[in-house]
């Protein structure tokens, strides 16, 4: 068995061969998971040895929907084993078929999920300034196959959403908002995760708040919060089975990891919010971003930059690399050209793609790291 440290130094090594090994810091990576104090995790662990409940709506469970729902102000709040399984849940739950339009500026999650349920995405190109779905694009591609819309709010920064739900209320049919980067983000005083017909949030390790792997659904709809209880439990509904279901069910574990987040959520978002606006002063005059809309609230939780020409981003992400840094091409390329959806090609979202690169913020990433990362991207401009 290999110690934990060569371990790490064997992954490091096998994805980014480093030039000089012995002397290189260490590695950045465009996140690193918060993780709370270690010993009240253990007392939760603790609880969770001596009542034997580890999975199955346990109280610990039931204790973070609970306090869920009070911090982000929603009805209902359903906690799944995953971000992608609680997009597959919404799409099951109502019933989905066809064509459904989403944007191809996104995770590949967001598309996968569609085709894994046998649906297709038809791509709607994205708005060149804000980088949400565009409202006028969605409005074009509608015909009486689209039974529904996935649009992304990208960086939690939020889409169209007053227009978007007008447009589906139009056409009879749902939203599901894929806000697996909205956590925390409020618009128009309220929560982001109060429109649509539902919300699929993620909370994997790599997310602002996490339960390690993890996700919920959140809706203001009664009978559908009624109907996804069942379903993620085998379709059990109160002893019977009554529909189709799956196991999506969160364990008492991972509930503990949140538990234990929430608490230092408010830490976590000022940390982020000082490393956003230590970027924001030293590269705006330099650097083109994404335009965040009116009346929302921003939760840091990425930090994207628009190249001019992608040859110099490919010039940052080698100077970077070869200082043990290693941001992400977040999202690259287009999903328009990874899934075939018979539509016309995404010119926007292409554009975008291929110079977008999102800067390494976590809370406990240096000044020094900060700063080193400044300068390459400013050199590269
Ligand atoms: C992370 C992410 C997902 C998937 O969430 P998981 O919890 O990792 O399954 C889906 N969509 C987007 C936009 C994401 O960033």
């Amino acid at each position: 068995m290999q110690s934990p440290s060569v371990l790490k130094h064997t992954l490091i090594s096998t994805q980014n061969p480093p030039l000089h090994r012995e002397n290189l810091p260490e590695a950045t990576y465009v996140t690193k998971p918060y993780l709370p104090d270690k010993d009240k995790f253990l007392q939760y662990v603790a609880g969770i040895f001596d009542s034997r409940i580890l999975t199955n709506n346990g109280p610990l469970v039931q204790e973070l929907e609970r306090r869920l729902k009070g911090y982000l102000g929603v009805s209902h709040v359903i906690l799944v084993s995953n971000g992608t399984i609680a997009l597959q849940i919404l799409y099951k739950a109502l019933n989905l078929s066809g064509s459904v339009i989403t944007t191809p500026f996104s995770f590949v999650a967001t598309s996968s999920s569609l085709k894994w349920e046998g649906l297709s995405p038809k791509y709607a190109d994205i708005d060149p300034q804000t980088w949400n779905i565009s409202p006028d694009q969605v409005e074009k591609l509608m015909d009486k196959d689209v039974t529904a819309l996935v649009p992304v709010h990208v960086f939690g920064n939020p889409c169209y959403v007053d227009k978007l739900d007008a447009l589906a209320e139009n056409f009879k049919i749902p939203v599901i908002y894929d806000a697996a980067h909205a956590f925390s983000v409020n618009y128009k005083n309220q929560s982001l995760l109060n429109y649509g017909t539902a919300s699929a949030v993620s909370f994997h390790s790599t997310k602002l708040f996490h339960t390690i792997e993890g996700g919920a659904i959140i809706t203001r709809c009664d009978e559908l919060a009624k109907k996804i209880r069942s379903m993620i439990n085998f379709g059990y509904d109160s002893g019977k089975t009554d529909g189709l279901g799956i196991n999506a069910k969160m364990n008492e574990f991972q509930a503990a990891m949140g538990l234990c987040l929430l608490d230092d959520i408010d830490i976590i978002l000022h940390l982020r919010k000082s490393r956003w606006e230590f970027y924001n002063k030293h590269l705006q005059q330099d650097i083109g971003t994404q335009h965040r809309i009116a009346a929302s609230t921003n939760n840091y939780a990425y930090f994207p930059v628009l190249f001019e020409r992608e040859e110099d981003l490919k010039k940052a992400l080698v100077s970077l690399r070869e200082l043990h840094i290693f941001p992400r091409r977040y999202f690259y390329p287009s999903l328009d050209m990874i899934y075939d959806h018979g539509g016309p090609s995404c010119q926007v979202s292409r554009d975008i793609s291929n110079r977008v690169l999102c800067l390494p913020i976590f809370p406990e990433i240096s000044p020094k790291t900060q700063d080193i990362v400044c300068e390459v991207i400013k050199s590269k401009q």
